[in-house]
């Protein structure tokens, strides 16, 4: 029989199980409810969205969709490493054995959305824009959505309800009124703000490499991080701490031009007055982490992506993970012949203390305090060379260990554990004072 699944958010992880779950010979109707209007259609807008850079995990999980990684790499650009750059205008180039690609979140939905609804037959698919959740009834196996623009409200059956609703789950939410399941959530200590800067200006003598995340980081470890887009433009993240209220505060043109000037020279010699404009309006944005101690409810309730484990930006690994999900719950209903009430209950036992290993990866994995920053470039120089040697005292670079998709984050965790105990005491001695 064919079985009903409801997948909550049309976000990266949910739009790639959808492609997944569509492989599966006809045996789901799928019904896909964001809250959001068409990103295909809708006017794009500079406050919710940011660059993200995929690694090997995010770009595996599109290769085994046919045309996937074809139509995703068009819009991405190749980046392997990234450039420091130091006060008077130094650099500090790190090159990264494998390659990533860099492009905008909102344009990769759009892309996971155009494919699915481009190829052949979709019979089995519908998507509901403008539909947001607002109840789940887990044991009625119920969900209830209000229409973002007449307020009417419905109500659907499921046998499978996937989660996928991002860092603020509605879906986690309810399973919070169920026996056993447990979920913490933080605040990352620094917000963000997004940042969109236009082509570098020939006559300005500025050649940032393409190719490389560049960034900027201040005493009190403000920090920007800028990549280039397909048209030579440059966006990126201002990250600042959240009880530094310098950044939110910003707000005229001319106060947010001073403030790169001041502290960013090379930043703010670049930004017209219509972005300094933009930035001073735009929301900040705060980055909440999440702990779950199970991924699934009963026989039919399952979380992926950021709803079961959102991470700070760090490391570069939210999206990714999100888009492995896919491809570890899709192994999970080949190897337990579509069952969903095994297959949900192996999601959490395959894939929780991965969730949780990159929670903690992403949160201690570059601290705070500036000697151990300079501790980690260090290391991380010195490992290319004495990590064959004395692999236990040289470990490979976190971020290349995370990006190549080798190891499992649990694993990379194990390895990782003494570092992360360090930053964890270092970032609470910073916060404590
Ligand atoms: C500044 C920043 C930089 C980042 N950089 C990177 C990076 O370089 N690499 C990387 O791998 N990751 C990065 N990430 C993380 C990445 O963006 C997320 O991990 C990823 O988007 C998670 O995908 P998702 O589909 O699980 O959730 P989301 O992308 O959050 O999508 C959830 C969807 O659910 C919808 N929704 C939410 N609530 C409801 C509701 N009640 N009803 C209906 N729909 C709902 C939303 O509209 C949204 O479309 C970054 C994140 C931030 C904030």
């Amino acid at each position: 029989m064919v079985k009903k699944v409801a997948i909550v958010g049309a976000g990266p992880s949910g739009v790639l199980l959808t492609h997944y779950l569509l492989r599966r010979q006809e045996k789901y109707q799928i019904d896909i409810f964001d809250f959001r209007s068409d990103p295909r259609t809708a006017s794009f807008s500079k406050s919710r969205t940011f660059p993200i850079v995929l690694s090997q995990r995010g770009i595996n999980a599109l290769r085994q969709i046919e045309g996937l990684e074809e139509a995703v790499k068009a819009i991405s650009l190749k980046t392997n490493g990234a450039v420091l750059h130091e006060n008077n205008a130094k650099t500090r180039v790190i090159n990264r054995k494998y390659q990533t690609w860099s492009l905008d979140r909102t344009n990769l939905v759009i892309k996971l959305l155009e494919q699915l609804t481009t190829k052949g037959d979709r019979n089995q698919l519908n998507i509901h824009f403008n539909h947001q959740c607002i109840q789940v009834d887990c044991a009625a196996k119920q969900v209830k959505f209000k229409k973002v623009d007449s307020e009417a409200e419905i109500t659907v059956d499921y046998d499978l309800l996937v989660g996928a609703d991002g860092a603020r789950s509605v879906v986690r939410e309810s399973l919070l009124k169920t026996d056993n399941f447990k979920c913490k959530q933080n605040y990352v200590p620094n917000d963000y703000k997004s940042i969109f800067l236009p082509p570098l200006n020939p006559k300005l003598g500025i050649n940032w490499q393409q190719g490389k995340v560049h960034s900027w980081r201040i005493d009190n470890s403000t920090t920007v991080l800028l990549v280039y887009q397909m048209d030579s433009s440059m966006s990126g993240v201002v990250l600042f701490p959240h009880q530094d209220k310098t950044i939110a505060e910003l707000a005229t043109q001319q106060e947010v031009l001073s403030y790169f000037r001041q502290y960013f020279p090379e930043i703010g010699q670049i930004m017209p007055s219509s972005e300094a404009e933009d930035f001073a309006s735009r929301s900040v944005s705060r980055v909440l982490t999440v702990r779950c101690n199970r991924y699934h409810y009963g026989d039919s309730v399952v979380l992926i992506g950021d709803a079961a484990h959102a991470v700070s930006p760090s490391l570069g690994q939210g999206c990714n993970a999100a888009l492995e999900d896919a491809v570890i719950f899709n192994q999970i209903l080949d190897k337990y012949s579509d069952n969903l009430a095994v297959a949900v209950e192996q999601f959490t036992i395959q894939r929780q203390a991965d969730g949780i290993a990159l929670v903690e990866l992403s949160d201690y994995g570059l601290p705070s305090s500036k000697k151990l920053f300079f501790e980690l470039l260090l290391r991380n120089s010195l490992s290319k060379y004495l990590h064959p040697i004395l692999p236990k005292f040289f470990l490979p670079s976190l971020f290349e260990l995370v990006a190549e998709g080798k190891l499992s984050y649990s694993e990379i965790f194990n390895l990782y554990q003494d570092w992360v105990d360090k930053v964890k005491k270092s970032n609470q001695e910073i916060l404590s004072q």
